[in-house]
């Protein structure tokens, strides 16, 4: 018999027993290796079907950092149903991104899932999603994450037990507080000590500065008032110009603030690597950080990136990062927007990897769509469900 000849045989005769099961990793295992891979477009009762729409995120709080104040986020829900499975995901906009519901909404029609036979095809479906335009990150987050969910669903199994990590003594996430001004411009401090009391649930407080030093200054002032957990800063940028960001570091440290993220605008490299050689805090990328071709760049700069799903396009490009990081000795962060629970779940796969978490985006909406992970005394915790565990409200 010729070896095509047997290896079609030997095909056809796993076809058929894999026609015969309905356990979720039996569908896994006859699904590898392409066997079922068909060149048709026409989309049949196994293909992949996409669908999203808008959702409009109400926050509890005017949040407001360096540059911008906003009340709502614009979201897009997606959804990729298979074989009676479906997997949940999500873009969010806030508007310094980018991107917008038009422009998530437009990148998703341009999606055509029924070129692929089965979802296990990750690696080829994001890369083919990541191909269709440039830009866009949060809307490829979008398809990403909802293929993960699907794909960990037909598994049974969770992302973080599927990527060999531990859902054990995770850290904890932070719980942001912003910044509030009066109307004619300065601190709003009984605001910002309400504020400061509502995350004393957390073990972990993170302050958006980056605005004049008496604010900057101000906010932690206020914030000490109310408790000494410990702080980390986001200066979104805030600080150009280096000796300034040093002093206020400096200044900060003896404050029990713990670690800096974005200090000096993302462009600029070798002010970084000074203030870094200089700083008593380690220092964080978030602007500067948004893809996997960042990292290496980044190495020498900061001390460690902040990943955020909706910068990077999603789960598969975040777990590279975290794999490329690591080779550099660079510390890790996961960051969010402001999401519901499903790509906050999604994000909360990493913990155990991460040495700071800043995941409190579903936690500052007033209307959540999903039930996910979940905080239990200020630490992030995992459930053993399959995906990113979630499950719509
Ligand atoms: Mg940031």
């Amino acid at each position: 018999m010729s070896s095509t000849r047997r290896d079609f045989l030997k095909r056809s005769m796993a076809l058929a027993a894999a026609a015969a099961v309905t356990n979720p990793a039996d569908l896994f295992a006859r699904q590898t290796g392409n066997i079922f891979k068909s060149k048709s477009k026409s989309p049949g009762p196994d293909k992949m079907v996409l669908t999203f729409k808008p959702f409009e995120a109400r926050m509890k709080h005017v949040f407001t950092i360096s540059g911008s104040s906003r009340s709502t986020t614009p979201i897009v829900l997606t959804q990729i149903s298979y074989q009676g499975y479906t997997g949940y995901g999500e873009a969010s906009m806030p508007p310094y991104l980018g991107e917008s519901t038009a422009s998530v909404m437009d990148f998703l029609r341009r999606v055509d899932l029924s070129q692929f036979s089965s979802p296990f095809q990750m690696e080829e479906i994001l890369t083919y999603v990541d191909s269709i335009t440039t830009n866009n990150t949060a809307a490829k987050c979008a398809v990403d994450i909802a293929l993960h969910d699907l794909c960990g669903k037909l598994m049974g199994q969770p992302w973080w037990k599927i990527w060999g990590w531990t859902n054990q003594d995770l850290i904890s996430t932070c719980a942001t507080v912003g910044l509030a001004l009066t109307p004619d411009g300065s601190l709003d401090k009984p605001k910002i000590r309400e504020k400061t009391k509502e995350t004393l649930e957390f073990n972990l407080i993170k302050v958006k500065l980056g605005n004049s030093e008496e604010v900057d200054k101000g906010m932690i002032t206020t914030i000490r008032e109310v408790t000494d957990l410990p702080i980390f800063i986001d200066a979104n940028q805030g600080w150009p110009e280096k000796g300034y960001a040093l002093e206020m570091i400096e200044w900060l440290a003896e404050r029990g603030v713990e670690m800096i993220e974005q200090p000096m605008p993302r462009l600029l490299l070798d002010e970084a690597a000074w203030l870094r050689d200089r700083s008593p805090l380690p220092i964080m990328a978030d602007e500067a950080c948004q893809r996997l071709s960042d990292v290496r760049n980044l190495h020498g700069a900061y001390d460690g990136i902040n990943i955020k799903l909706m910068k990077c396009t999603g789960m598969r490009e975040a777990r590279e990062m975290i794999s490329v990081a690591k080779a550099l000795n660079m510390r890790l962060m996961m960051g969010c927007m402001t999401e519901t629970s499903c790509a906050i779940s999604a994000a909360a796969q990493f913990a155990s990897q991460l040495e700071w978490a800043d995941l409190d985006g579903n936690w500052l909406i007033a209307n959540d769509v999903f039930s996910g992970m979940k905080v239990v005394d200020g630490y992030i915790t995992l459930e053993d469900k399959p995906g990113i565990g979630v499950e719509p409200l």
